[in-house]
């Protein structure tokens, strides 16, 4: 029975609460809290048991020791933001609790996100004797495991790795992001980059594009190359691999709109002087756009997101090519935990990896990416609690 600390109540925040609430056996006591209490509250009026709040700047190291210290609990779910993540991290080494994020941290002053800075946390959580999972989202999170599941079950060696992204969903609107505007922002208008033949390849930002016919009557959707940053956990991992590549789908209004606001300058990140004030140009926007919690009454449609890999089969023979992936449904996650699938597919992962950790099944002492631990216990929950999986084999590799 464990006691968790939540941080964050944002989109994701949101339904890591509402699963962590529905699984009482394991989370019997959980607090959620963020920068404004406010938002925390609301979550937990909608919640099915009573859950704690708290207000928490968790930048501010010293004011996260006083939670953690006040709440005692077993671990932290971190659903901030990625600049967070290492004054959490401090935070959970000083008070002695295990950690759990769903993405890497970045600086806030820099468009660069990259483990190095967590990986660097290794010898202080082993020696502390605490856990570190980084990156339970789905991606990275479940497209990692689906990664050392294909390897565990079907493939001697893993020659080619092609995570594709599709949201189908439509909420009507002219331009909206589907999680955090910031983040997704700056993930988009930065250059892409693949891994092939042990090194970096980098493209211009939306330069390699690809079609494909997604299953469920999803249908053709167009692609285009992004770098991810399990990319790097899994080209480290699983040195065999040969092409690693992330894809996600995006339409031609979305790209249009994200094109005019990059060439005004509104995606920028450096503070300009506005009338007396300093302000950054895209957390000016990010005010602008409709918060992505709003947009889960209006999405319709579904995500599908999964891995395609093509490999030496196990016991040998010809390369086989094998799809793995989750169809969710916006309005059935709406239904469920009043959130949109970005969110959803996002926050049961995050609950299933603080699950295993406090479950003993993942736990152990360190900083670990989800590849990295046994996949079996994990595909197992994302059927049980609401993203199941489909496997297939396919005709035709991904090019
Ligand atoms: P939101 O912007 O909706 O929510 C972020 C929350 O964090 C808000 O409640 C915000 O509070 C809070 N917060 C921000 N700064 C602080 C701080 N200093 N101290 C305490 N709380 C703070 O983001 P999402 O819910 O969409 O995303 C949450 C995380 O999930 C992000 O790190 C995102 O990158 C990650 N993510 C991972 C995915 C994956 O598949 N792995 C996919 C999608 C998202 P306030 O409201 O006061 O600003």
């Amino acid at each position: 029975m464990a006691n968790v600390l939540i941080v964050g109540a944002g989109g994701v925040g949101q339904v890591v609460a509402h699963k962590c609430a529905q699984v009482e056996e394991v989370f019997e006591n959980i607090t959620l809290a963020s920068r404004t209490k406010a938002k925390c509250d609301k979550i937990a009026d909608m919640l099915p048991r009573k859950i704690d709040t708290a207000e928490v700047d968790a930048d501010n190291v010293s004011e996260m020791v006083a939670l953690i210290e006040k709440v005692k609990p077993d671990m932290v779910i971190n659903v901030a933001l990625p600049y967070q993540d290492l004054h959490i991290m401090d935070a959970c080494l000083e008070t002695g609790v295990h950690y759990l994020d769903t993405a890497n941290y970045e600086p806030l002053d820099e468009a660069k996100f990259e483990y190095s800075w967590q990986w660097a946390y290794q010898d202080r959580f082993e020696k502390a004797g605490l856990m570190a999972l980084l990156g339970s989202g789905f991606d990275p999170g479940v497209t990692s495991v689906f990664t050392a599941y294909a390897k565990k079950h079907h493939f001697d060696r893993i020659k080619t790795l092609d995570i594709l992204d599709c949201n189908a969903g439509d909420h009507g609107l002219p331009f909206a992001t589907n999680f955090n505007p910031e983040i997704n922002i700056r993930e988009i208008t930065a250059n892409g980059r693949y891994w092939e033949n042990g090194q970096w390849v980098t493209t211009k930002p939306m330069e390699e594009k690809r079609v494909f016919a997604f299953p469920e009557g999803i249908g053709e959707k167009d692609l285009y190359l992004l770098y991810h940053e399990e990319l790097e956990s899994l080209s480290k991992h699983f040195p065999e691999i040969e092409r690693a590549r992330f894809w996600m789908t995006f339409g031609a209004s979305y790209l249009k709109h994200l094109e005019v606001l990059q060439n005004v300058g509104m995606t920028g990140i450096e503070p300009i002087e506005f009338q007396g004030q300093q302000i950054v140009p895209i957390q000016f926007l990010k005010a602008l756009l409709p918060d992505p919690a709003s947009l889960g009454p209006l999405t319709k449609g579904k995500t599908c997101i999964g891995n395609i890999i093509k490999g030496t089969p196990q016991g040998g023979g010809e390369d086989k090519i094998y799809y793995v992936y989750n169809i969710c449904d916006h309005q059935e996650c709406y239904k469920e935990v009043q959130s949109q699938a970005i969110s959803y597919t996002t926050g049961v992962p995050a609950m299933i990896g603080a699950k295993m950790m406090m479950e003993g099944k993942w736990m152990k002492p360190g900083v670990w990416n989800m590849e990295q631990l046994d996949p079996d216990p994990f595909m197992a929950d994302l059927n049980k609690y609401g993203l199941p999986w489909q496997e297939t084999w396919l005709d035709k590799p991904f090019v």
